[in-house]
Formats: structure tokens, sequence, C-alpha cells
């Protein structure tokens, strides 16, 4: 059994009372963040001016200071009536993101650069607050501290029975506003029995693509969800209605809801098509080969932006790396400047020119026609099992440098969590299988 971090997002269905509390939770958070980042922006300002004595709070004297204002006469009166975790966990945030802006600012954080917190904005900003402590799930109801038994939308019996049991463990409660929908999503720890291989150990090359979402070295292609493209002409017009309201009124206010609602039934399609390939990847392949796309860049294209966002590379990418762990397959991600579309999986002839328009390869060599995304398919699922002998030591670090890491003890990073479980050996190795494959 390995614990592994996951979470359970369970869309719950308050009472009126209940909608009023959690939204009251939202806005202390909110409140709490803004009256932390007041205070690190003053801490700044003095040292900016000659101070060298002043310092950014942490978030541990954040709260120890918070706690004592609430209470002062300048304080806040409300403060009994809602939660002490809502503002304690939105101080550890607001440190999070402090630290964040400080490390990618002196270049110590890999990827994009982070912004320096900002102040969060009633209707502006998303309605969310963290709560820690006595969280119960039982079959059709959330136990929250300070807001009590609140209904699910759906049966959740047996996460409830295995929290009871012990096998899982909750960690915090998230609580966001979806529209007009509220969620909790529990962070739990669950102990997982994670099988050494999926049983299958054959290598899987997996060509992402705007067209279709993926396509399988095995030839079979998987379409995108296209969930935003179907609802664009509903988006267009409730935007469009929405545009036409006068400001402030509440016929506007009302078609922002509208508008609000589709914009998460399309983000609720995309999600769930995500996992559903995800998994079905997982369960069946013994090593799935994916290539190394760099999506901020492929963003930046306008044109196929729509259509890149819709199939959330990027997103997919980080599922896969720690569903896998979970499963037994492995998730290798080829070298970037592997030319998986311009090599020829029947010759291995690498074309000096593939223009993006060619939709199919024609190799000048050897006669092969084939869809472009299938050729690039079966060309990851090559080079994973072609490649020199120094590429697995970086197939290991792109592994353990995959934004998920559900593994709890370094032990379980490593072995599992990341999905890179122990290669396959003996008579069950992958070659053999991928070799037919890229000979094919
Ligand atoms: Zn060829």
């Amino acid at each position: 059994m390995t614990r592994v971090r996951q979470a359970l997002r369970f869309a719950v269905d308050p009472t009126d009372a209940q909608r009023h509390t959690l939204a009251r939770h939202a806005g202390t958070s909110r409140y709490a963040s803004n009256w932390g980042l007041a205070r690190v922006r003053a801490a700044i300002d003095a040292r900016q001016a000659g101070d060298p004595t002043a310092r950014g709070p942490s978030a541990m004297a954040l709260h120890r200071e918070w706690n004592a204002w609430k209470r002062s006469p300048a304080g806040i009166p409300w403060w009994t009536e809602v939660s002490k975790c809502a503002p304690q966990e939105a101080s550890r945030d607001l440190e999070r993101g402090l630290r964040a802006f400080g490390t990618s600012r002196c270049g110590e954080r890999p990827g994009p650069r982070v912004g320096v917190p900002r102040f969060e904005k009633k209707g502006r900003s998303r309605d969310h607050f963290r709560l820690t402590g006595a969280v119960h799930l039982h079959g059709r109801a959330v136990t929250l501290p300070r807001i009590g038994p609140v209904r699910l939308c759906e049966v959740a019996a047996h996460w409830g029975d295995r929290i009871a049991a012990g096998t899982v463990r909750v960690t915090s409660a998230p609580v966001s506003r979806e529209a007009d929908r509220w969620v909790v999503a529990l962070a739990v720890e669950a102990e997982r029995a994670i099988p050494a291989t999926t049983g299958a150990c054959d290598t899987i090359g997996v060509d992402l693509g705007v067209l279709a979402l993926a396509t399988l070295s095995e030839g079979t292609v998987l379409p995108g969800p296209r969930a935003l493209r179907r609802g664009l002409r509903t988006l267009r017009r409730l935007s469009r209605a929405h545009s036409r309201k006068r400001r402030g009124s509440r016929n506007r206010a009302k078609a922002a809801r509208r508008l609000a609602r589709h914009h998460a039934r399309v983000a609720a399609l995309r999600r769930d098509h995500r996992h559903k390939l995800t998994t079905t990847l997982d369960k069946s392949h013994g090593r799935i080969v994916v290539e190394d796309l760099n999506v901020r860049g492929m963003l930046g294209n306008r044109r196929l932006a729509r259509s890149l966002a819709d199939a959330g590379f990027a997103e997919l990418r980080r599922q896969l790396a720690y569903t896998c762990g979970w499963y037994g397959s492995r998730l290798v991600v080829a070298d970037r400047w592997f030319p998986s579309s311009k090599r020829c999986a029947g010759c291995g002839v690498v074309k000096a020119e593939l223009a993006p328009s060619e939709r199919a390869i024609r190799c000048d060599v050897c006669g092969l026609v084939r869809h472009r995304d299938h050729n690039a398919a079966i060309n990851l699922a090559w080079w994973a099992d072609h490649r020199a002998v120094t590429a697995s030591a970086a197939e290991t670090q792109t592994a353990c440098g995959a934004d998920a890491r559900p593994g709890v003890s370094p032990a379980d990073r490593g072995e599992a969590a990341t999905g890179i479980a122990p290669e396959p050996t003996g008579s069950t190795g992958g070659p053999p299988a991928a070799v037919a494959c890229g000979a094919a």
C-alpha cells in the first residue's frame, strides 16, 4: 500500500443559510488576504524608505497579528461568526505566493515568471477559502467545521467508508464557488494498492494534436472534447446578451450568471474528458511516451490557441504524470529535439521539411505514406525503446520533475508516485512489441 495525495471533488447542495455562511467565509478569506498583503506592502515600502529592520511578516506572524487585531476596537466584530481556518489559510496562501514571487524573481524557481500577489476584489476574484480540522464525509453529506453538514449532489458512501476506516485521511478542505455552485474539493492522502506493472508491457506512443486530441502508435485516433467549440455559439450568444444589458442592472447580473454557468459547464466537460482519457491510457499500457511540447510557446499562436486550450495539453500531461504511477504504467517524455513528426517511421530517414499544413508524411526514400500524427506516435514509441542508454537518466529526471507528486514520502515518490515503476524484466520487456510497431 502506498499513500498518495489526491483531491476528491464534490459539488454540494447547501441550504440558503449555508450559502450565506459559505459566502461569508469566502469574504473573510479575501479580507484577510488583502489585510495581510497591505501589511507586507507597508513593510516593503518602509524598507525602501531606508528602514533596514522592516521585514515582511511570515504567515504565522500575520495570523498572530490578525488574531490580536480582530478583537481590538478597530477590528472586525463579526470574527466570531466564521471559522478561524479561513483567515489562517489565507495568510498561508499569501506567504506561499510571496515566496513564489521571490524565488521566481531571483531565478531559483523554474517555469514561467510569477507575479507579485495582488489584492482580491469582491466579484472579480474567485470566491474560495480553505478549512482544516475535523472534516467528515458521510453517504450524502460533508461536515465542515463551523458550517456543519452540507448536502452533497452525489452519494459518496465509498469514500466516506474509507475515511471512517482510516485508509483515507483528509488533510484540508478547499471550498470554492463555480458559477452558482459550491464545490468542496477534499485534499486527501489515500492508501492505494499500486501494481508493479499494468499487466501490459507494451510501449505506446501518444501524439497530442489539435485536430485529434491524441493519436496512438497502434493507430487509434482519440477525438478531442471540442466542448468549447460546440458550446461556442451558446457562449457567443450569452456574452452578447450580457454586454447589451445596462451596467449595474438586475438583468445584467442575471445574464452574467447564465454566462458563468455556461463556462463552468464547459470546464466540467473538459475535465471529465481528460480524466477518462488519461485513465484509459494508464490502465491499458505498460509505457506511455509523449512529446515534450512547448505548450506556452504554442499558445502564443492565436489561431491554434483555442483548440489547444480546449485540449488542455499541459493539464493532460500533468495528469498522466501522476496517474501513471497509480496503475503501474510509466510515463516517458521524449526529448524536445527529437524530430517525431519529420522522421519516417518506416526507414528512419528524417525529412528536411514538413510544413504544418501537410497532414501526411511522404517518404522519398522508402515510399511510405502515412498520416502525420500516426507517424509521430510510432516514432515516439520507437524513441523510448531505442534511445541511447544515457537517456534513461534524463527520463528519470523528467518524470521526477513533473509538477504533480502524489507520493507522500520521498521513497514513495521514487517508487511509484511519479510513474517510475521498476523496468519490466526478462521476457516481459517492451522492446519486441515496439520494434514491430516501429516497422509496421
Ligand atoms: Zn522512409
